[in-house]
């Protein structure tokens, strides 16, 4: 078969991770006869530079023509005094909108051979953390209208509306449903129904949409509770579903816990058309341009944008496998070396090329 993946390198380590990742796409589609077509277009900050626009209308053009967009990162702080029009997370959220991408799959695993970078208590970790936070990503806070910042009595006064409508709610807890049927038939809706009317819709929409899934146990946490037992015992969470602004938040707690951040990937997907799959950490600009990222994190996007966008799961688990063979190999970009315990003997510590080399290699 062939894919044509558009590639958005973006901008500090983006570019960088993303060779690695192209690289590791290439081997796949050697060894299970796929030809995958790359278009590269400019977003974020270098797409600022080039064209005064973080999303040109080039670059949306070529992600709607791709069968997936593969993102690395975007900003920096070069950019991050511009209007917030001019803004790179400002160029990602039109992207998410203009793909329709309203649900956003934010896995939280950690590699047994990891466990030591975790935060938590190696007795909370030895329970498991494998926790996958289905986020709504078009709705809530961050687009409700209206907004904005007015004088009011003589002084200023900021709101944002948090709305969602029955068709939106109804939309991402089938999301939850789907994506906990294939896991542990486990799903926990996260919202603030004890004082918020929106969330009361939204739990009224999910106990409904629930009756289509009767094999999926559902439950329901307020979420100044799920904050807290994310970290207290993450174990009892299989997925868990929630709007924009909680899933914000939440995810990057469960992302935290496992103390790897160069780890993570992400899926942003709506009902058709291309996704985007990303890592969940930025630019890092502070280690841009040094060979020290970790390209894990995008290499393991290319795995969920195989799985979830090109349904390869062979193809997607043979990458999964190569990652996990790196680890037990020792080899640590700097990041996961650090959080190693004290005795590093058995751990080489390497850059983002050799990294991308050693899993090009275990694939081969
Ligand atoms: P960051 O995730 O870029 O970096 C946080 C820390 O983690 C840094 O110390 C960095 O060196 C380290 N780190 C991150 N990814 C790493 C990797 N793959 N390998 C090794 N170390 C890694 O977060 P930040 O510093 O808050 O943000 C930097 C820029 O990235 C900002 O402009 C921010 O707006 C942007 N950002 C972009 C995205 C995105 O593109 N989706 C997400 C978050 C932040």
């Amino acid at each position: 078969m062939n894919y044509t993946i558009c590639l958005l390198p973006g901008d500090g380590i983006g570019p960088e991770i993303m060779a690695q990742a192209v690289r590791v796409l290439n081997v796949v589609g050697q060894k299970f006869g796929h030809t995958f077509t790359y278009t590269e277009a400019l977003a974020g900050g270098c797409a600022i530079d080039a064209v005064g626009d973080p999303l040109p209308e080039a670059t949306l053009a070529a992600c709607k023509a791709s069968d997936a967009v593969l993102l690395g990162a975007v900003g920096g702080p070069k950019w991050d005094n511009l209007p917030r029009h001019q803004r790179a997370e400002t160029g990602l959220l039109k992207l998410r909108k203009e793909l329709n991408c309203f649900a956003n799959f934010r896995p939280a695993t950690l590699f047994p051979q990891l466990a030591s970078a975790s935060y938590l208590r190696p007795d909370i970790v030895s329970k498991g953390l494998d926790v996958l936070v289905v986020r709504e990503l078009t709705g809530c806070v961050y687009f409700g209208q209206p907004k904005g910042i007015v004088e009011e009595n003589g002084e200023r006064m900021g709101f944002n509306t948090m709305r969602y409508t029955e068709s939106e709610v109804r939309r991402i807890a089938k999301v939850g449903f789907e994506a906990a049927r294939k896991r542990g038939k486990r799903l926990c809706s996260v919202d603030k129904a004890n004082v918020l009317d929106v969330s009361q819709l939204w739990r009224d929409v999910v106990m409904e949409v629930h009756k289509d899934y009767p094999d999926v146990e559902l439950t329901h946490m307020y979420v100044d509770n799920a904050a807290m037992q994310l970290v207290r015992d993450p174990s009892q969470f299989d997925v868990i579903v929630t709007g924009n602004l909680f899933g914000d938040i939440l995810s990057d707690a469960a992302a935290a816990i496992t103390g790897s951040i160069g780890m993570l990937p992400s899926a942003s997907v709506g009902e058709s058309g291309p996704g985007i799959y990303e890592p969940i950490h930025g630019s890092a600009p502070d280690i841009a341009g040094q060979d020290k990222a970790n390209p894990l994190a995008t290499i393991l996007s290319v795995a969920m944008m195989l799985r979830f966008a090109l349904n390869l799961e062979a193809e997607a688990a043979a990458i999964e496998g190569a990652v996990s063979a790196v680890l037990d190999q020792g080899l640590r970009t700097g990041d996961i070396y650090q959080s190693a315990p004290s005795d590093t003997s058995g751990l080489t510590l390497v850059g983002c090329t050799a990294m991308g080399d050693a899993v090009v290699a275990a694939l081969q």
